[in-house]
């Protein structure tokens, strides 16, 4: 029998199902069992052709309606995603292997929330009128034309939102390639759009690994790339995007500082460490992994953090009392357990957990180091898993130092009671996306994104119609033209 998972085909182009078999299969492996429950097939070239060519003839008309009824559509969908909400999450489950607990609170329902605000804003998207005298000049904001989203395996549904609502909202259409390791969310957002009123061609998902991935980058009817992936396919992606003097915007990883000092309400520093560190198993670009903590409450910290995680509830990622599901892959917790082995071989002091769980599937503890020191690898490489690194600090100066000691600068966090201490650390360290005593909010009304190896552009947000749209500035002269001859 068919399992529910497994999507009507592997592409959505042009408004409807396609498939072609004659591309690589894709397993979908379902993380919690092992067990395969779907199969996809990479893009072929005939694929990728459909789904560009189809997207950029269908964008001259979308461009040319009203904001209004562009949004309005946007915001049909976002009703149509948390009707389906229940569904949708145990299709991310399926997808992912991240427990309903959380993708009924934080997959459909953030996709949701980035359709209606997008939704909500493609009215009121409007130039200005710059008075030169008697003259003047006025500022249109364009589409830039056909985008390309390249999404990570962590979230799949709502990477699939945070790159097409914005996009759409101004007027472009969108190739969305997600991930190879869960390639089924996008195409129920791509069905859900075009059920919502969405004009055929306006949103496509094709399938495929890195290779698709860099067909369409390169491609030079492509105006625009947004990819949310690794620091070193980041690179890649960028380099081939400048050969073609394209748009992009870069969501890449992160290594970010939690710092927590001696004033700080410890539970809720602990529950801060907690989210940061163990939502969705630790697969998370922002979460703070270099956990910070002030040398006066260091063991206290520590003993209410190892009581706290051994709350968590590690089984079956569909039954609701679940709080922590498996990696995403055997390969991603392969690479885990490879980082807890590092970090016990260069000294680093187990604190909880520490290896893999005796259960199937591809679940690891939630594990705890205390005693790191900057240099060793589980506190300078992201691990994507759940592994927090605890390091001690004395003073505000060091902390800072060595908080922004490294290439990435995604997130940061401060918890104290001190609030001119919180602003004053706050603006010094080196992130695009910060917290104070809360850490990983993401709300859409935000902008987030990365500095430094992290990332270029942001997402969510006003923010984001910057870096879907462009301006083009007009000069209206009323009087005659003086020329030299
Ligand atoms: P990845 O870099 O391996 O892959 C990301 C995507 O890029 C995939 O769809 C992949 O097929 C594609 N890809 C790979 N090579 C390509 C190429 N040469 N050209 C075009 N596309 C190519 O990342 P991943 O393992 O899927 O995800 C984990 C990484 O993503 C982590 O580093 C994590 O921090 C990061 N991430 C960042 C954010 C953010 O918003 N900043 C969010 C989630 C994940």
């Amino acid at each position: 029998m068919t399992h529910p998972a497994q999507p009507k085909a592997s592409h959505f182009i042009n408004g409807e199902y396609v498939e072609d078999t004659a591309g690589t299969p894709i397993p979908v492996i379902y993380a919690a069992t092992g067990e395969q429950i779907a199969t996809v097939y990479a893009a072929t070239p005939a694929i990728v052709e459909q789904a560009l060519s189809t997207a950029k003839e269908a964008q001259k008309a979308w461009a040319k309606m009203t904001g209004t009824e562009r949004g309005r559509i946007l915001r049909r969908a976002a009703d149509i995603m948390r009707e389906r909400n229940h569904e949708l999450s145990v299709l991310e489950t399926y997808d992912t292997g991240k427990p309903l607990q959380e993708t009924l609170v934080a997959d459909a329902t953030s996709g949701a929330d980035a359709l209606e605000y997008f939704g909500g804003l493609a009215g009121s998207l409007t130039g200005e009128h710059i008075p030169m005298g008697e003259d003047w000049v006025y500022t249109v904001r364009e589409a830039l034309g056909l985008c390309v989203g390249i999404g990570a395996w962590n979230y799949p549904t709502q990477i699939a939102c945070w790159k097409g609502a914005p996009a759409l909202a101004c007027g472009n259409s969108m190739v969305f390639k997600p991930s190879e390791t869960t390639p089924l969310c996008a195409l129920k957002v791509a069905e859900i759009l075009h059920e919502a009123g969405a004009p055929a061609g306006i949103y496509n998902v094709i399938q495929g690994m890195g290779e698709v991935g860099g067909a369409l980058v390169t491609d030079p009817r492509v105006d625009k790339v947004s990819l949310t992936g690794s620091v070193p396919t980041g690179k890649k992606v960028y380099a081939a995007a400048a050969e073609g003097m394209k748009h992009v915007t870069m969501e890449l990883g992160g290594k970010s500082p939690l710092i927590i000092f001696d004033d700080a309400d410890i539970d809720n520093a602990v529950g801060g460490a907690i989210n940061g560190n163990f939502y969705s198993s630790g697969q998370v670009c922002s979460n703070g992994t270099r956990v910070f903590v002030q040398k006066g409450i260091k063991e206290k910290f520590l003993a209410r953090l190892a009581e706290r995680t051994g709350n968590a509830i590690l089984g079956d990622p569909m039954d609701e009392a679940t709080s922590f599901g498996p990696m995403v892959t055997e390969n991603q917790m392969n690479i885990v357990l490879g980082y807890i082995e590092k970090g016990k071989e260069e000294g680093a002091r187990v604190v909880c957990g520490g290896a893999r769980a005796d259960m199937p599937g591809y679940y690891i503890q939630p594990t705890v180091f205390a005693d790191v020191t900057d240099d060793m690898t589980i506190a300078r490489e992201e691990i994507f898993g759940p592994v927090m690194s605890v390091l001690d600090f004395d003073t505000e100066e060091e902390v800072i130092a060595r908080a922004n000691d490294t290439e990435f600068g995604l997130s940061a966090g401060v918890f104290t009671n001190d609030f001119s201490r919180a602003h004053r650390v706050i603006g010094q360290l080196e992130a695009g996306s910060c917290f104070i005593n809360s850490y990983n909010d993401a709300p859409v009304e935000a902008p987030f994104g990365g500095v430094k190896a992290s990332g270029v552009g942001r997402e969510n947000s006003k923010e984001a119609i910057k870096h879907f749209s462009q301006v083009k500035s007009v000069y209206v002269r009323m009087g005659d033209v003086e020329a030299a001859f």
